[in-house]
């Protein structure tokens, strides 16, 4: 009885000071992109952990005994899915036979819109979010896992989503705007491993990368050699490096072929939420999803224009 008494009045000490909306929900969720997904949707009524942050590799990534708890706290679970957290696919299993929210957000992507490279028969491309139309196609499964969780926010989840499907369509205007700069014949992107097949697709360009679709392996002398003879006979200005990747395999490239580093690009990760970048009078923030986008269509060009 003490201790309820107790428990009472520091409840009521501490009232007064909270906002409004204390409780938000909790959600967790995986890769930078995944994370400014799920806070895009959720707004001021989520509050969200992304467990991996700017240029961590997913593939490789393992948990951390910190990130079980975190994810055992969450009320919902955000990853990407087809296999991208490789490493992290059977704690998911196990969260949700616990009952838990889980949700892979490509779930929502249709069958005939994933790539299925022949190098990895069996297993879809995961790298979707290169296609800004495709990435828009995860927002309902947000929006319905944020809902079954908050069905009081379910209105609002649902307004928000709308907004962020426009400005993805929106982005995928202005690149395609800033892509037709480049002569077909430069749209070649040669970079460290196949995160781009889906931005080859949406974009025009042809896709060439150094080492197979996962990070896991490395590129061998023969997949460099092979790169270097296709650079030279093309006659490619330029060649990216990965900020998620080692860029061992494609310095090796550029300094064989004759060829220079065009950037940086972000692959499986976006970069650190707040760094402003600007380029052509405008400036954006390369720790969201379409800041990330940018800065890629912008490097791109600028180098093969
Ligand atoms: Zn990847």
């Amino acid at each position: 009885m003490k201790r309820i008494l107790f428990l009472a009045i520091g409840l009521m000490a501490v009232a007064p000071f909270l906002p409004v909306h204390a409780a938000k929900l909790n959600v967790v969720a995986t890769t930078t992109m995944v994370t400014d997904l799920v806070k895009e949707v959720g707004g001021d009524r989520v509050k969200v952990v992304g467990l991996m942050g700017p240029g961590v590799d997913p593939h490789l990534y393992k948990p951390a005994s910190g990130d079980v708890v975190k994810l055992q706290r969450a009320k919902v679970i955000f990853y990407s899915g087809l296999m991208l957290e490789g490493r992290m696919t059977d704690l998911f299993f196990r969260m949700s036979r616990t009952g838990k929210l889980v949700y892979a957000v490509t779930e929502s992507i249709p069958e005939k819109d994933r790539l299925e490279p022949p190098e990895f028969s069996g297993h879809w491309d995961p790298h979707v979010w290169g296609d800004p139309i495709l990435w828009s196609r995860c927002v309902i499964t947000v929006v319905d896992g944020l809902s079954k969780a908050d069905p009081a926010g379910a209105a609002e989840y649902a307004k928000r989503g709308k907004l962020v499907v426009a400005s993805y369509e929106a982005m995928r205007t202005w690149a395609l705007e800033r892509v037709s700069q480049v002569p077909k014949t430069q749209r070649i992107l040669v970079t460290s491993h196949d995160a781009f097949n889906y931005f080859g697709k949406a974009f025009g360009f042809q896709v060439v990368a150094v080492q197979g679709l996962s990070t896991v392996s490395e590129a061998g002398l023969a997949d460099i050699a092979k790169t270097v003879d296709f650079i030279k006979q093309k006659k490619i200005k330029a060649i990216f490096v990965e900020s998620s990747v080692n860029p061992a395999a494609i310095e090796r490239v550029s300094k064989d072929a004759g060829v220079k580093i065009g950037g940086e690009l972000f692959s499986d990760a976006c970069g650190k939420v707040g760094d402003i970048h600007e380029a052509h009078g405008e400036k954006y923030d390369v720790g969201t999803f379409v800041g990330m986008l940018k800065h890629n269509i912008n490097t791109v060009v600028d180098a093969l224009k």
